[in-house]
């Protein structure tokens, strides 16, 4: 996957294969580029659907979601991955650390990394 591609060239693409080529969705999941999509997802596609699937949008090239982070600490590179982000009190919205936090890194600033042997002394 070189350049990304749009949404409308892909539906475009889509709808030339089963209109014009009359190919069945089924039969467009056979060919290249289209492997390991299911069909209905195609044929969704085909209608106007965005597909939200990672793994479908990274197969046909189209752009993986992205958003304006606020780095409190350490490095994030351009596209890097999150589940998803949660919702301080305040409404502050972040992206946990850990399966625990539940406030936003103003409202519960990060201590840094526990150093579990120095517990231990
Ligand atoms: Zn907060």
């Amino acid at each position: 996957m070189s350049s990304s591609t749009t949404l409308e060239i892909v539906r475009q693409r889509l709808l030339d294969l089963h209109d014009k080529s009359c190919l069945t969705w089924r039969q467009i999941s056979d060919l290249p580029g289209y492997q390991g999509i299911n069909h209905a997802t195609l044929a969704g596609i085909a209608r106007g659907r965005d597909p939200k699937d990672m793994r479908v949008r990274q197969l046909l090239g189209l752009p993986l979601p992205t958003a304006h982070i606020t780095v409190v600490i350490g490095y994030v590179p351009e596209g890097s991955m999150s589940l998803g982000a949660w919702r301080c009190d305040c409404g502050q919205w972040f992206i946990s650390n850990s399966g625990n936090r539940r406030k936003c890194y103003i409202c519960s600033p990060y201590k840094g990394k526990r150093r579990k042997d120095k517990e231990r002394l």
